[in-house]
């Protein structure tokens, strides 16, 4: 079996990781104590790629949980499912971030970091043959931001053939009013430029956007947030975790959907969307799901797909009434009408699965990853808010009161920037570029490499 192995830190990543092993124990019939319930052999037939069966017969998150204050774990612990997490995969420090990257990274998070490696390499001694893994974090706060992408690069260096997926929450004004999280931001994505294989974006941004247009929710919680990120979630680790074909295991999912490896930055979307009252007068389709799904009202980015274009996309049915055939039909209908939004230098670059498992309470959704070069509009969300602040050495001071260095911020900066112009040469390279233009473009990221890899080794150093 191919295991994956679940980290979650911060507040955040605490908050959105509990969410999703609620949602997949349901799916799995697995109950609050870790007890099979269910009534299918498709429940069972992939649940080691998530949990460890103990010798009692109970399931076991493959799961560790992290934090540098005790608050958040202790309500993960008090929770339903509290009691399904191993007791021993809880670790945390008392000190606190302070929503401080630098804390996280170099000097709280550092301490216990060794702490978190040797509860991560007992969990992977026990594996058959890892795949990977998969963190969730914010990109905002201290701690999943800092001490998380810290974990991110030592499992690299520990485990560099394994791969490292991330579902990462990013920062927006509207949701929190923590002035520093562009700092925090710009810093994690650096790190995540060069440490992780697959990164899936979601922001808060447009969390909020649709809890308020679309649910109709006039003051959206965490909890509200929550559930929309616990179902994408839940849709994306589909494939991973019931039988089936497309994208089966996170590297066959990389390979599809990263045609060059720096731009692994994924937009998501999720339909149906449907405000609590509406529900009852809803009739959905694979044409209304198809329809919704490439709406920028439901993108989980705040950016909109039709501004950019994208270079690969999966997309993930479930329902146990949906036939491929329907499926294979509306997404080529839509591939053709919105072919200018297609690089068409990658041919089949959409690929659609059906999965006979329809998350609780729905008779059919889809989720949707795509890797569209309208990502960029997030780099350079925060990257304008990152250089108002620096431009000015603004709460600087906090970053190199613990020991940093400006000029780390200076190369996030810049590396950030290299993204989103990377994401504009490949939205605007066309298939009859002659090979003049394309062998400039390869010069352009030869040098870019140069660049990395002594950015890369700045970041070892
Ligand atoms: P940490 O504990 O130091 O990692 O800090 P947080 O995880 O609280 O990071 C703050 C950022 O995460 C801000 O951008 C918050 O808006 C966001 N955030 C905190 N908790 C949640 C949550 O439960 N859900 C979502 N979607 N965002 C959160």
């Amino acid at each position: 079996m191919r295991e994956i192995l679940h980290i979650q830190v911060g507040q955040c990543g605490n908050q959105i990781g509990r969410k999703f092993w609620e949602v997949i124990s349901e799916e799995h019939g697995v109950d609050a104590q870790g007890f099979y319930r269910g009534d299918s052999e498709q429940q069972l037939e992939r649940i080691s790629v998530y949990y460890n069966e103990a010798s009692t017969g109970r399931y076991v998150p493959r799961a560790v949980l992290v934090d540098l204050e005790p608050g958040t774990m202790d309500a993960v612990r008090a929770s339903d499912y509290g009691t399904l997490f191993r007791p021993d995969n809880f670790v945390y420090g008392q000190s606190g971030a302070g929503n401080n990257w630098a804390k996280g990274h170099y000097t709280e998070g550092a301490e216990l970091v060794d702490a978190v490696m040797d509860v991560v390499r007992k969990e992977c001694e026990s594996c058959e043959c890892l795949q990977g893994f998969q963190v969730t974090h914010s990109l905002g706060g201290g701690t999943g931001s800092g001490l998380g992408t810290l974990l991110i690069s030592k499992i690299r260096e520990e485990y560099p053939d394994r791969m490292m997926c991330t579902y990462s929450v990013m920062p927006s004004p509207k949701v929190s009013d923590t002035v520093v999280e562009p700092y925090n931001a710009t810093l994690s994505i650096h790190q995540l430029v060069e440490n992780a294989d697959e990164v899936f974006c979601i922001d808060n941004e447009a969390l909020y956007d649709i809890c308020q247009r679309t649910l109709k929710l006039t003051n959206p919680s965490y909890a509200d947030l929550n559930k929309l990120v616990s179902g994408v979630m839940s849709g994306i680790t589909c494939s991973l975790r019931f039988p089936g074909q497309l994208n089966s295991d996170l590297r066959k999912l990389a390979v599809n959907l990263i045609p060059f490896p720096r731009l692994h930055f994924f937009s998501v979307s999720l339909a149906p969307l449907t405000a609590t009252a509406s529900t009852a007068y809803r009739h959905l389709s694979i044409a209304d799901l198809t329809q919704q799904m490439f709406d920028a009202k439901n993108q989980f980015v705040a950016c909109d797909p039709r501004q950019g274009r994208y270079l690969t996309a999966a997309a993930y049915f479930r329902g146990s009434r949906i036939s491929t055939k329907d499926v294979d039909e509306q997404m080529s209908m839509v591939q053709s009408k919105n072919s200018a939004y297609f690089v068409e230098w990658i041919p089949h670059n959409i690929k659609s699965s059906v999965c006979g498992v329809p998350p609780k309470g729905l008779d059919m959704s889809c989720v949707f990853v795509g890797n569209t070069t309208a990502v960029q509009e997030i780099f350079k969300r925060v990257g304008e808010q990152f250089s108002a602040m620096f431009r000015r050495k603004a709460f600087l001071h906090w970053y190199t009161g613990e020991g940093m260095d400006p000029m780390e911020f200076t190369e996030a900066e810049s590396n950030m920037n290299d993204l989103v112009s990377e994401y504009q040469q490949y939205e605007q390279a066309v298939a009859e570029d002659d090979d003049e233009d394309v062998e400039q473009e390869f010069g352009a990221y030869r040098a870019g490499e140069e660049d990395r890899t002594a950015i890369e080794s700045s970041l070892m150093g």
